[in-house]
């Protein structure tokens, strides 16, 4: 919002006081006309092109549908007088990424994608569903349900949700974003609506009026009186906000979830100008800070990322060697680990240039941000003594270390483990040895291990993080005092190694879910478990004209809304039992992810014999669509015996540690 609608009414008033002169009643009549003076709103018509979008059983495209109600939407807007950009102007192919990149380009106000809603099953409501950017409940929320509520008002629609979606150009838009399901071209009595101008047009007055209403109360504009990143240099922040109206509520928090308690104050000065700090100490590192703000007028801001940076001082640097002594004529690298610490003596998280010299040389790095990092010292083997390591950390010097150089009395062992996907450094690898003995690797997957005697073999336990399989190597000494062995680990699944799993299943079937995700997580998979309380999968009462307008409730809902939440979630499992014959893989109608994925599972299935076979088909669950990540439903046979289940569960692992092939997502 370009324009102070407070500024320019007073103006209006005064000037009707000082009764007419023909140039100022211009103002106020511009004011009167263009309500969304200054606003710029980027409109975006689903589909085009190669992608028609749904059809009507009549014929009628749904990219049609759009590009209409979108032309009709941006003269009233424009009328208005905002400002109008187009994704598209007309059938056209336009991708999703073309879609989102504009918006970043042309930074609008506001971003609307207009579509309108499929089923494959028998559709019983018209319902109405707007989508917000699910992880911006700011502006976007706010519009979502006035649109909704204009929209349960019209006959448009029988009611109308408000969904926090995750599609495409909602969660990868920089800008509010909204995507607008006004009603279903799949139900034959509507695509007869959908394909009159009168029903277009009212879809775009109730866009309009809805857009109209929130902008009314012009957006909030704030000001955060600080660079971001943000950085301090204690564990407190203090951020200074202006706003061009008095802040009734702030909505605050660490996107990490960290429960830190914050303080918003207003500050004694003219205007509205605000403190928002820290009441507990901060970690150093990087701390991720989302806020809206709401004005006690009804206005909201748009939703403000802010990075804050506490950069602790470097009290100490701690140079730990990975061995306790280096042995005489030792050539090769021998790995130091650098650990920054606070003045408490907590690790101290942060991504700092250091060096570290010894003799006449030196090496150069910089810390990770959890403020460690892995120094290799070349040596050569000439060498006596000791040699003394000094740490110059962000150019002040930091810590120094003396390790001694002597004859090895046991058998000294300098291992590396690693891994054949990057031939990176395995850390948190135990390695046990011995009768009891247990090292583990720390930066870089650098070990050592010590023996009184001098082996030939030494049988070792490794026993590696999530994502790689323990096992037992032999190192061969061949009865040499000093070894320094390299052990490459190969990922237990490579696919799975890494990825972000949600699974949406209720309780009653954990007996055979269980074991399954035990198996993901031991392949590497970040598993988020989603649940739906038994037998409660159907949609709420949709929001009609009495009911005030609310978010999307329900089992489903809630967890898809969980699910859109997640920023980098690859892939949502929902797992029920409900009417189908035989074991059944629904997937969104356009998800050639979810469509692959379906037909590969069945395809084990049918291999391992599995009868009735395994059917694959497009769904129309609530989950399905709703996601930014791809999503799969698993039906089973509500009686569904357990050789079964196993199978299944033996398939979804099979095909989920599989090499899949690419392709994109459709929405
Ligand atoms: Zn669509």
């Amino acid at each position: 919002m370009k324009h102070n609608k407070f500024v320019q009414m007073s103006v209006v008033f005064v000037l009707s006081a000082l009764s007419a002169l023909s140039a100022l009643c211009a103002v106020s009549a511009d004011a009167a006309i263009s309500p969304l003076a200054g606003l710029v709103i980027m409109l975006d018509p689903g589909h085009g092109g190669e992608d028609s979008g749904a059809v009507g059983s009549g014929g009628l495209k749904e990219a049609t549908v759009n590009l209409r109600v979108a032309r009709y939407l941006r003269q009233l807007l424009t009328a208005d007088g905002a400002t109008i950009l187009m994704t598209r102007e007309q059938d056209e192919t336009v991708s999703l990424q073309k879609r989102v990149d504009m918006a970043k380009q042309r930074k609008p106000d506001l971003f609307v994608s207009i579509h309108h809603n499929a089923s494959l099953g028998k559709t019983k409501t018209n319902r109405g569903e707007i989508y917000f950017n699910a992880l911006d409940d700011g502006l976007p929320l706010q519009l979502a349900n006035e649109m909704s509520r204009e929209l349960g008002n019209s006959r448009l629609a029988s009611g109308s949700f408000v969904i926090p979606g995750g599609y495409f150009v909602l969660r990868n838009n920089s800008v509010p974003a909204l995507l607008t399901e006004a009603s279903y071209i799949s139900m034959p009595e509507n695509e007869k609506a959908l394909s009159t101008g009168r029903a277009l047009t009212k879809e775009a007055l109730v866009f309009r009026q809805a857009i109209r209403k929130v902008f009314d109360h012009p957006t909030m504009r704030v000001e955060i009186i600080s660079k971001n990143p943000a950085p301090t240099s204690s564990p407190f922040f203090n951020l200074i906000i202006s706003a061009d109206r008095p802040i009734a509520k702030a909505d605050i928090a660490f996107e990490d979830g960290q429960s830190v308690p914050l303080g918003f104050n207003k500050l004694p000065s003219i205007g509205s100008v605000y403190n928002l700090f820290n009441m507990k100490p901060l970690q150093a590192g990087e701390h991720f800070l989302r806020m809206t703000f709401h004005g006690g007028d009804g206005s909201i801001s748009t939703q403000r990322k802010m990075t804050v940076q506490v950069h602790l001082p470097i009290s100490e640097a701690v140079l730990l060697p990975i061995a306790s002594y280096i042995p005489e004529g030792f050539n090769g690298i021998f790995p130091v680990r650098l650990l920054l610490k606070d003045e408490n003596g907590n690790v101290n998280q942060q991504a700092l240039p250091f060096q570290i010299e010894w003799d006449s040389k030196n090496v150069n790095g910089k810390t990770r941000s959890d403020g460690q990092a892995l120094a290799e010292i070349e040596l050569d083997g000439t060498e006596r003594g000791s040699i003394e390591l000094k740490a110059t950390v962000d150019g002040h010097q930091a810590a120094s270390t003396r390790i001694a150089i002597r004859h090895p009395n046991k058998a000294f062992i300098l291992g590396r483990v690693s891994t054949n996907l990057t031939m990176e450094g395995l850390e948190k690898t135990r390695i046990r040895y011995g009768s009891d003995r247990l090292a583990i690797t720390g930066p870089g997957g650098y070990f050592f291990c010590e023996l009184p005697n001098i082996f030939r073999n030494l049988d070792i336990m490794i026993q590696p993080p999530a994502g790689y399989a323990a096992e037992r190597r032999r190192i061969r000494t061949e009865g040499k005092m000093v070894s320094t062995p390299e052990i490459v680990l190969a990922p237990v699944a490579p696919e799975l190694l890494g990825k972000k799993i949600a699974i949406l299943a209720d309780r009653s079937q954990d007996d055979w879910i269980r074991p399954m995700i035990r198996l993901f997580m031991q392949g590497g998979a970040r598993i988020i478990r989603l649940r739906t309380p038994p037998g409660k999968e159907s949609l709420p009462s949709s929001h009609t004209k009495d009911e005030s307008p609310s978010e999307l409730k329900g089992p489903a809902a809630g967890a898809i809304a969980e699910a859109n939440r997640q920023s980098d979630l690859d892939l949502l499992l929902s797992i029920k039992r409900d009417d189908v014959s035989a074991v059944t893989f629904r997937h969104y109608y356009k998800s050639p992810k979810g469509i692959a994925l379906g037909k590969a599972i069945a395809s084990f299935l049918d291999h391992a014999r599995l009868q009735p076979r395994a059917v694959v088909t497009e769904g129309s669950d609530y989950e399905l669509g709703h996601t930014g990540a791809t999503a799969l439903i698993v039906a089973l046979p509500r009686h569904t015996p357990p050789n079964i289940t196993a199978s299944v569960a033996d398939a979804l692992y099979k095909v989920l540690t599989m090499k899949p092939a690419r392709s994109t997502s459709a929405k």
